[in-house]
């Protein structure tokens, strides 16, 4: 069997489409959403996010801001620009591109954002929302993934879905997201003991750990659906995933590719939720 490949840059692209015909609609009112990115520091990798979620916002039509300000920022400093943000009313979504620097409590950040310019879903409350399963922002890449899913109707209902990784921005949500789609969720992370055994009887495999080509073919169940969201930059300067890709393609169902997989979803998901932002405001 060859896994169809799920292009995550091609659905972008045309959700990306839809919502620019939504927001020519949105201005028609008199609505313009409007995105404010804070970033600190000079790390390449964050400025490169940040670049490609301005160009994509532009295309878009949201209005993007970005607030760039120095390495050695205080918390303070840092807090009092979110209340400012959180307090203007052209401002629907607030999104500060971590890491931070070590200096600033993350998580203070994350809890100042007003919950509902959050649009990164971060915010406790919205995670609370999430898990409850209200209507909320949902975090970017994980809602990225089930939008993926759902493209291609791949059935979670039902299904044994395993996430490999636990971290609060992608690994624990979107293993919640997949339970709120009615799968029965098992979580591995660097402690589990005999990954393959779960693995295998996987129908679903989410891959979100950061060591490229983590998960190999031997381990995968044939048929099964792999979604790579590993982030790895190889010595060459190239980029690839955590999933051993090619041998992976012939066993799998489906599979996302790196690049040209979750990584343009989950910038959209972003355009997303600052729309639906925008929308709330307006009760739109
Ligand atoms: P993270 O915070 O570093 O978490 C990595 C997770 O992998 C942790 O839960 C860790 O387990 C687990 N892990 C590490 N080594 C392992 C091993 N040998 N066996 C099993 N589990 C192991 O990373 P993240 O922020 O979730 O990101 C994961 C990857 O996705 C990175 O490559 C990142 O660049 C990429 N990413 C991509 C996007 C996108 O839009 N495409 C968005 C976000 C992140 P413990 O908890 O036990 O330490």
């Amino acid at each position: 069997m060859t896994a169809e490949v799920i292009y995550g840059n091609v659905l972008a692209e045309k959700l990306r489409i839809d919502m620019k015909d939504e927001v020519i609609l949105l201005r028609e009112q008199g609505i313009q959403p409007k995105l404010t990115v804070v970033l600190i520091g000079d790390d390449p990798a964050s400025k490169s996010y940040v670049k490609g979620k301005q160009k994509a916002s532009e295309f878009v039509g949201v209005e993007s801001d970005l607030i760039e300000l120095p390495e050695n920022t205080t918390e303070k400093t840092l807090l009092d620009l979110i209340d400012q943000l959180n307090a203007d009313q052209t401002i629907h979504g607030i999104l500060v591109q971590l890491p931070l620097p070590d200096q600033i409590r993350e998580q203070l950040v994350i809890e100042a954002i007003s919950p509902e310019k959050d649009v990164d879903g971060f915010h406790p409350i919205n995670i609370g929302r999430m898990l409850t399963g209200k209507d909320t922002f949902l975090p970017c890449t994980p809602f990225g993934i089930i939008t993926m899913l759902k493209s291609k109707n791949i059935e979670m209902s039902g299904k044994n879905a395993v996430v490999i990784g636990r971290s609060n921005i992608v690994g624990k949500p979107v293993g919640q997201l997949l339970l709120n789609e009615n799968a029965t969720v098992t979580y591995c992370h660097s402690r589990t003991k005999n990954m393959d055994q779960f693995i295998k009887e996987a129908d679903i495999v989410i891959v979100a750990v950061g060591i490229a080509h983590f998960l190999r073919a031997e381990a995968v169940k044939p048929g099964a659906v792999v979604i790579d969201v590993g982030i790895n930059r190889l010595e060459d300067g190239s980029l690839t995933g955590d999933v051993d890709f090619e041998n992976v393609k012939e066993k799998a169902s489906f599979i996302t590719p790196v690049p040209k997989g979750v990584g343009p979803m989950t910038i959209t998901m972003l355009l997303h939720n600052t729309i639906k932002s925008a929308k709330k405001i307006y009760h739109v």
